[in-house]
């Protein structure tokens, strides 16, 4: 028994003010609208403009959907959100309004499309930039001298790797470096870096609190009001704004986050546990493994393990052997929707780092036995001919 199938969610008190519910709670009650009478929940408002008079004038300003997403995501993050046309946008609002020359500490396993930002941002000559593992605790503080802004990921994708954040944020608070947490893997659910002294907290909505495969959406949570103001125009000069409806799915997909990330967290350290023991897998990455090198962070300092996992087998051959044989989990490089999928990430561009024989799976909410079944059995046909 090598997971702490027991761990579903611990911590999950949100903050104290301005209720002391808990985030399942606060995920139902969060953003509704209020009007006796009215419906219960704030219906999409299609409106490029708005009749004079009223709060909001044009439809790149404001929309009341947006507001009631952004409501329920700051609840639960304990922040003021923004919500943003996808999560690379919300990421955007964040790097691209840093003034010239700044230096940016970020992760070297981190989500490639925002390393590929970095990069184009570093070409244009507007930052600087400096790679670190964020895992190894030293050698980001060591980065931290003269740098300006932490960009931080934790758990990795698509290694799965959990940096010590609390010590991480507090030494970049007290080294006066802005720090930013990108909170898509392990949710509101698991952790909430801005009650840890990060600056702001990014997502991508499109993966666990849509939930549905259905949107791209993105969000910034930041807990100062004035630079919620300015992201605010940010968005509203680049015109970078959630569409209507995305807006309103995304609100209906986190009123379930919890709930969905339970089962598909209890699911994933089941899958987990059960690949460790396969013959055909040389390394199961899971922070839920007792195993894993991040357990001890990860039984510390997260709600719980996650529903991402990586596993390999010995080669790339092999593993787009074992997406084709799948016949229920989906070969496809997006996560956290109700499907299970798979993505060998060593064939994209920008995942070199990555082993080629890995292949990370989003736990999706199908019965784990079926799951098991499925893996189980295009392991073992993909190396039917060569064992
Ligand atoms: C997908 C993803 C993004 C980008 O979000 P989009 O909605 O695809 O633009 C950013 N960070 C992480 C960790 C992601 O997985």
């Amino acid at each position: 028994m090598h997971v702490r199938s027991d761990e579903v969610i611990r911590n999950t008190e949100v903050m104290d003010e301005p209720t002391k519910w808990h985030a399942e709670t606060l995920a139902i009650v969060a953003g509704r609208a209020p009007q006796p009478g009215g419906p219960f929940n704030v219906p999409p408002t299609f409106a490029s403009t708005y009749r004079d008079g009223g709060a909001i004038g044009y439809g790149r300003w404001g929309n009341p959907t947006w507001s009631a997403f952004e409501e329920a995501l700051g609840e639960l993050e304990g922040g003021h959100c923004v919500s943003f046309a996808s999560g690379l946008a919300a990421v955007s609002a964040m790097l691209t309004s840093l003034p010239l020359a700044t230096t940016v500490v970020y992760p070297s396993n981190g989500y490639n499309g925002t390393r590929g930002l970095l990069e184009r941002l570093v070409k244009e000559g507007r930052l600087h930039t400096r790679a670190v593992d964020v895992v190894d605790t030293s050698e980001v503080l060591g980065a931290l001298d003269g740098a300006d802004v932490l960009w931080l990921e934790s758990p990795t994708n698509p290694l799965l790797g959990v940096a010590d954040l609390p010590t991480i944020l507090r030494a970049a608070r007290d080294a006066g470096v802005i720090a930013v947490v990108d909170n898509t893997f392990a949710t509101p659910m698991l952790q909430q870096p801005l009650a840890l002294g990060a600056t702001a907290v990014v997502h991508s909505a499109t993966k666990y609190i849509g939930g549905h495969s259905d949107l791209l959406m993105g969000a910034v949570v930041v807990s100062d009001a004035g630079l919620r103001d300015e992201l605010v125009e940010w968005r509203t000069m680049h015109g970078a704004i959630p569409g209507v409806m995305e807006a309103y799915l995304a609100l209906r997909g986190l009123r379930t986050l919890p709930v969905r990330f339970a089962r598909q967290q209890r699911t994933a350290a089941e899958l987990a546990e059960r690949l460790d023991d396969h013959r055909h897998v040389v390394r199961v990455r899971y922070p839920g493994l007792v195993t894993d090198p991040g357990f001890e962070r990860a039984s510390t300092q997260l709600g719980g393990f996650g529903a991402m996992l990586s596993f390999e087998v010995n080669d790339a051959h092999h593993a787009d052997r074992v997406v084709e044989l799948l016949r229920l989990i989906v070969g496809g490089t997006s996560l956290g929707g109700v499907e299970s999928t798979i993505d060998r990430r060593g064939r994209w561009k920008g995942e070199e780092l990555v082993p080629e024989g890995l292949l990370r799976l989003s736990v999706g909410l199908e019965h784990p036995a079926d799951l098991w079944a499925d893996l189980d059995d295009a392991l073992n046909g993909a190396f039917a001919h060569s064992s």
